[in-house]
């Protein structure tokens, strides 16, 4: 989908007032005074359910392309990226503009039609592979990724008269009561009782841990697919036809695991043979991510049902959609509202973006990049055995930190490396099986320079964690 010239300087790490962000500078313990102050007021006053802030311990003050500033002054690489909805990274000059003028004439539009509106939609739709366009139809759903989650579900539901559902191990839906109850990870961080009943769980092609094996020859994506597919076609198989079969094709929280093309095409291949609608959750992995604009466009399939929130409102602005083939669109109006289904300043951020994403051939940078960042980690794989494992697919990386001895995931060295990160001046977060994965997500845009300072850190980061837990 590209035109334009990469390479050139794509990010935008001027802090403006003739001041420019350049590199990391920590100046003193983490969190500083004026954080810690603000860190105690949220502790005393906001809601046990917070996250972020419990392990990444700063005020934010300011932040500008890949850096954050935070009130004591220090400055930090963003590798968390607003949990990746900042695909050009903080206060992209030209996103600012277009919200400006968009937030000037019209904010607020429930499901009017606009024309910003219409310019969002003909450019999402542009952006579809070939043989999707012309029969898929778009709705806008509350701004999250999981009331988009929520959606889909519902839209399949709808369509097929059906009502379980397929999910995989390892998956992450969102946090709403039914995304929750698709999400293999709910136990682990979310342990409410009364899940969304009719939601059955498949093993995911998770080379490190899964409970199937590769063999004859077949790859672990061949068996895992061969598995649902049996469980689908097998009359004593316990599993009922589902309304749809849910899946990302890289797990994001679940610890940046990406699929294989074999799984996904297999998974394709049976939910097309059984008329079971797919669904791909690309809230994290979407809108250019992966190094294409959606990661299932790089396995050669299409699906029934794309969701989308995050990256689709430019610079964390709140949009979320569902993208879907016209056959399924078989609700009544009503069928799935929301009083913010038309923020107008989101389609303008979201349309701005897509259009810097083209011109400026960002999708280029986000495979050159991801490759030299993949490289690196692998390297850190290599040489520690602490690290068990380094995986990625375009700007979506991360590595997972194991017991040495004995294999198991290792959440208190990826603490480590995540707090020693933090006072060397670079913001990741952790997710997967006992939060033991590092997880980076760098903007799109991000330049040779500033991803080389954030891979110098976690060189550190890491050697620092492997030799404390040699000694133990
Ligand atoms: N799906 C995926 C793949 C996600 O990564 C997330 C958020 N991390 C969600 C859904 C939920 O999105 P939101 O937090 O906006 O509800």
């Amino acid at each position: 989908m590209s035109v334009g010239t990469a390479g050139v300087s794509l990010s935008h790490d001027d802090a403006g007032g003739g001041r420019a962000y350049e590199e990391p500078l920590v100046s003193g313990p983490i969190p500083g005074p004026r954080s810690a102050e603000l860190l105690a007021r949220q502790d005393a006053r906001e809601s046990g359910a917070r996250t972020y802030p419990r392990r990444l311990r700063i005020a934010i003050a300011r932040a500008q392309g890949s850096y954050v500033e935070d009130l004591d002054g220090n400055v930090f690489i963003d590798f968390l990226n607003g949990a990746g909805s900042l695909p050009l990274g903080h206060s992209h000059p030209e996103l600012l503009e277009a919200i400006q003028e968009q937030l000037m004439k019209f904010q607020h539009g429930l499901d009017f039609p606009t024309e910003i509106r219409d310019e969002y939609i003909s450019m999402h739709m542009s952006l579809l592979p070939t043989e999707m366009q012309g029969r898929t139809k778009i709705g806008f759903c509350g701004p999250t990724g999981a009331n988009a989650i929520e959606a889909a579900l519902k839209l399949c539901k709808t369509a097929t008269g059906r009502s379980e559902v397929i999910s995989f191990h390892g998956g992450y839906h969102g946090g709403s009561h039914g995304a929750m109850a698709v999400s293999g990870l709910v136990s682990q961080k979310a342990p409410v009782g009364g899940q969304m009943p009719g939601v059955h769980f498949f093993p995911y092609p998770y080379e490190l841990r899964s409970p199937l094996r590769s063999d004859d020859g077949r790859s672990l994506g061949a068996r895992c697919a061969e598995y649902l597919s049996q469980s689908l076609r097998d009359p004593l198989g316990g599993v009922p036809l589902p309304a749809a079969v849910l899946v990302e094709c890289v797990q994001g929280e679940g610890g940046v695991v990406p699929a294989s093309t074999d799984f996904i095409r297999g998974i394709r291949e049976v939910t097309r043979e059984l008329d079971i609608p797919l669904i791909v959750d690309e809230v994290q992995s979407g809108c250019g991510r992966t190094g294409t604009w959606f990661a299932f466009e790089q396995h050669g399939i299409v699906p029934d049902v794309i969701v989308a929130s995050k990256a689709a409102g430019g610079l964390g602005m709140p949009v979320a959609l569902i993208l879907y083939d016209e056959r399924l669109d078989k609700w009544q109006a009503g069928a799935h509202t929301g009083t913010f289904r038309g923020n107008q300043v989101a389609f303008a951020a979201g349309l701005k973006a897509m259009e810097i994403i083209q011109r400026d051939s960002v999708l280029d940078n986000v495979r050159e990049m991801g490759e030299v960042a993949l490289a690196a980690l692998q390297e850190l794989a290599d040489r520690h055995p602490v690290v068990g494992e380094a995986r990625g697919s375009g700007l979506m990386l991360g590595f997972e930190m194991v017991d040495p001895v004995t294999g198991d995931p290792n959440g208190d060295a990826a603490r480590n490396v995540q707090r020693l990160a933090i006072e060397r001046g670079l913001i990741v977060e952790l997710g997967g099986r006992d939060d033991a994965v590092v997880r980076l997500l760098p903007p799109l845009n991000v330049s040779r320079r500033t991803l080389d300072q954030a891979l110098a850190i976690l060189a550190e980061a890491v050697a620092l964690t492997a030799s404390a837990w040699a000694l133990n």
